[in-house]
C-alpha cells in the first residue's frame, strides 16, 4: 500500500485485518509511525525513487495499490514504476476522471475515485426513499430501500412490481428481523426493507415512488 493517507491507511488496515500480508510505504515518516503496529511492515520511503521500491522489494508483491492522490506526479510517477517491475495487479486511486485515464495509460489495471464515487452514491441516498445503493457496471444497481406505499399489504407476485419497473425485489427484511430471500408469495408490509435489483434508471425510478 503506497502513500498511507486517509484513503491509503484506512485500506491497508483493512486489508491486514483481513489476514493479508501488508507492506506500506509513505515518505511521511508520521503517516508510517501511526500504521505501524496494525500493518505487517510499515516503511519510510519516497516510491518516486526506482532504488528505494527495489530495496523494499516491491517487484517481489503481486498486488499493490497506491494511494497518493494530491500530488499528482507523484501518483503517476509511482505507478508507471510499479508497472514497469511487473506487478501483476495495480489499484491506482485517482482525483478526477482525467487523471484516472491517465493512470491507466502508465499500467494501472484498475482505477478508483473514492471521492466522485461517494458524491454519486450519497446523492442517491440523499433524495427518495434508498437506504443503500450500489451501483455495477453496464448500469445496473443494487438498491437498499423501504417499500413503495402501492405494494404494501399484497404479495409480490400481484404487486406486477416488475412489469411496471423492471426491478426485481430480491430480499425483504421485517423490523427486528433479518433478511429472507422474496418469493412472490411474500406479503409486502409498512415498515419491510426491500433489496431490489435492476437497470440504474428503473431502481431509481422505484426508490422514488413513496
Ligand atoms: P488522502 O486524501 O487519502 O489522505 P493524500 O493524497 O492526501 O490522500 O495522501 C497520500 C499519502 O501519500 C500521504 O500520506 C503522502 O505522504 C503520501 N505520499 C505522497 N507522495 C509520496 C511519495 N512520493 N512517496 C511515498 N508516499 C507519498
Amino acid at each position: 500500500m503506497i502513500g498511507l493517507g486517509r484513503f491509503g491507511g484506512s485500506l491497508a488496515v483493512q486489508l491486514a485485518r483481513a489476514g493479508c500480508d501488508v507492506l506500506g510505504i509513505d515518505h511521511n515518516p508520521r503517516r508510517v509511525q501511526r500504521y505501524a503496529d496494525d500493518l505487517t511492515h510499515a516503511v519510510v520511503a519516497d516510491t518516486t525513487d526506482v532504488e528505494a521500491l527495489h530495496q523494499l522489494g516491491v517487484p517481489e508483491f503481486r498486488r499493490a495499490v497506491v494511494g497518493i492522490g494530491s500530488d499528482i506526479e507523484a501518483s503517476i510517477l509511482t505507478t508507471s514504476l510499479l508497472s514497469e517491475a511487473g506487478i501483476e495487479r495495480i489499484w491506482a486511486k485517482a482525483v478526477n476522471r482525467q487523471h484516472g485515464r491517465i493512470l491507466e495509460r502508465v499500467g494501472a489495471h484498475k482505477v478508483v475515485l473514492p471521492e466522485h464515487d461517494m458524491g454519486e452514491r450519497v446523492a442517491h441516498l440523499v433524495t427518495g426513499r434508498m437506504l443503500d445503493y450500489i451501483e455495477f457496471e453496464d448500469d445496473y444497481a443494487i438498491v437498499k430501500t423501504t417499500a413503495p406505499g402501492e405494494a404494501v399489504g399484497l404479495p409480490l407476485g400481484e404487486t406486477r412490481l416488475r412489469t411496471k419497473f423492471g426491478v426485481t425485489v430480491v430480499s425483504i427484511k421485517r423490523p427486528g428481523q433479518g433478511f429472507t430471500y422474496a418469493t412472490p408469495e411474500t406479503v409486502v408490509q409498512r415498515d419491510d426493507i426491500l433489496i431490489v435489483a435492476g437497470r440504474r434508471e428503473q431502481v431509481e425510478e422505484f426508490a422514488d415512488r413513496t
